[in-house]
């Protein structure tokens, strides 16, 4: 029997290339009269087994400001994973391609976006464990939309699992890096570094540094610097979310709050 997930590949045409992730090749859709970013799972990528068995979960987080995982094709190889299609694409290369043009308006509704997808995240109890600015996509309208939430417990590809080369260290809290201790208090942390990355219009942080050495810098309690377009205030959450202790991190309800409250001032 087939689940409720699964999509009929005759709605599906399949289009042009869109990128390269971590499962395999992006492409662009269309499903029902409906454009579509379609994720083709290269052979060996993917947990498929484990990812089945959690798509029904997946499925059901649904907010406006994630995007959104309309079902799958499973019936052949490379199996098709089918999301909502957001025109502007990933935010790193957005803002790197729109440097100086991006408005201080703009800059804070994305942190509050990102914010408001955390805030339902965090409610639902579920653990995004790999949030950063290259995870989320930006609509037609320049709406931020959270993207990739849990999938990095289906890679296969070790190199990025175990701390080495590909592991998003710049992003994760110290437990994360000490002990593989995810919570929605890591994604908090890694929240912030995504506030900086937007604030320093897609730069990479801690740019000259090696994983090793930032590691170094974050147990001797040196944090990212304000970046040059950052209020103040906007500075002091990111600081706020960087705290050594988890607990001492605000939740993402909060921020939320403050992110707006800045945003309407
Ligand atoms: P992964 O997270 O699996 O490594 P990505 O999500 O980064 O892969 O996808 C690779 C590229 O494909 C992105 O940088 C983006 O340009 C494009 N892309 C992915 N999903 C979408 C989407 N829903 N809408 C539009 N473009 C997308």
């Amino acid at each position: 029997a087939s689940e409720e997930w699964e999509l009929d590949m005759e709605d599906l045409t399949l289009g042009a290339e869109l990128g390269s992730g971590q499962f395999g090749l992006v492409l662009e859709g269309l499903w029902r009269g409906e454009k579509v970013a379609v994720k083709t799972i290269r052979e060996g990528a993917m947990s498929e087994e484990e990812f089945k068995e959690e798509a029904n979960v997946m499925m059901k987080v649904s907010h406006p400001k994630l995007v959104k995982l309309y079902g799958m094709c499973t019936q052949q190889s490379p199996m098709y994973l089918v999301f909502e299609f957001l025109e502007n694409g990933c935010l790193t290369e957005f803002l790197r391609s729109r440097k100086g043009c991006v408005s201080q308006e703009i800059l804070l509704g994305m942190c509050v976006d990102v914010s408001e997808a955390m805030a339902y995240l965090e409610s639902s109890n579920f653990i995004h464990r790999d949030l950063a600015a290259r995870n989320c996509l930006v609509s037609g309208n320049l709406v931020v939309k959270v993207s990739d939430f849990g999938m990095t417990r289906f890679v296969l590809d070790d190199q990025y699992t175990s701390y080495t080369s590909k592991f998003p260290v710049k992003w994760s809290s110290p437990e994360v890096i000490r002990y593989n201790k995810f919570s929605s208090k890591s994604d908090v942390w890694s929240f912030g570094v995504l506030m900086w990355e937007v604030y320093s219009e897609g730069r990479l942080p801690y740019e000259c540094r090696s994983n090793a050495e930032v590691v170094e810098s974050l147990n001797a309690g040196l944090r990212l610097l304000r970046p040059r377009l950052c209020p103040e205030p906007v500075y002091q959450l990111m600081q706020w979310c960087w705290k050594e202790k988890p607990e001492d991190r605000p939740s993402f309800v909060l921020l939320l709050h403050e992110l707006a409250s800045l945003a309407e001032s």
